[in-house]
């Protein structure tokens, strides 16, 4: 199994090369959003920003610093880590003065995926 880490949000295709260069993040959308978006909130290796084309009164997402394509390889990601996004996620949602919301991730094309960078959708605000 290729677990190579892409770094440019792009599909992996079989001819991807071994070893991904620093300069691979440029052209991934969220890595750069990450480096130079305009941030709600950030925390360690975490930052929020305001969904482009918000689907409820409330629509932020959750980008990693640490760039891995989908869902699927979220074990790429500590324990810790782990923890801390999800901590994260329900503390950005209580600072917005969201009670009940959803967390929202897609993972592939046909489930809606359009940015190959892991990202957690809130949305919210509707009462
Ligand atoms: P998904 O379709 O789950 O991959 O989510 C990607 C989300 O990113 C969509 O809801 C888009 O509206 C949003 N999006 C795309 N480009 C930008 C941008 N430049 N700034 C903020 N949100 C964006
Ligand atoms: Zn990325």
């Amino acid at each position: 199994m290729n677990t190579e880490r892409r770094r440019d949000g792009a599909r992996q295709g079989a001819e991807a090369p071994a070893s991904p260069a620093p300069e691979r993040t440029s052209d991934c959308l969220f890595c750069k959003l990450y480096r130079e978006g305009d941030h709600v909130a950030a925390t360690d290796g975490f930052v929020v920003i305001r969904d482009i084309n918000p689907q409820a009164p409330v629509h932020l997402l959750v980008i990693p610093e640490h760039h891995v394509d989908s869902f699927r390889e979220i074990s790429e990601f500590s324990a810790d880590e782990d923890k801390r996004m999800l901590d994260f996620i329900a503390e950005v949602a209580a600072r917005e003065g969201l009670t009940d919301y959803r967390v929202v991730v897609n993972v592939g094309p046909s489930a809606g995926q359009t940015v190959f960078h892991l990202h957690w959708h809130i949305k919210g605000g509707w009462a």
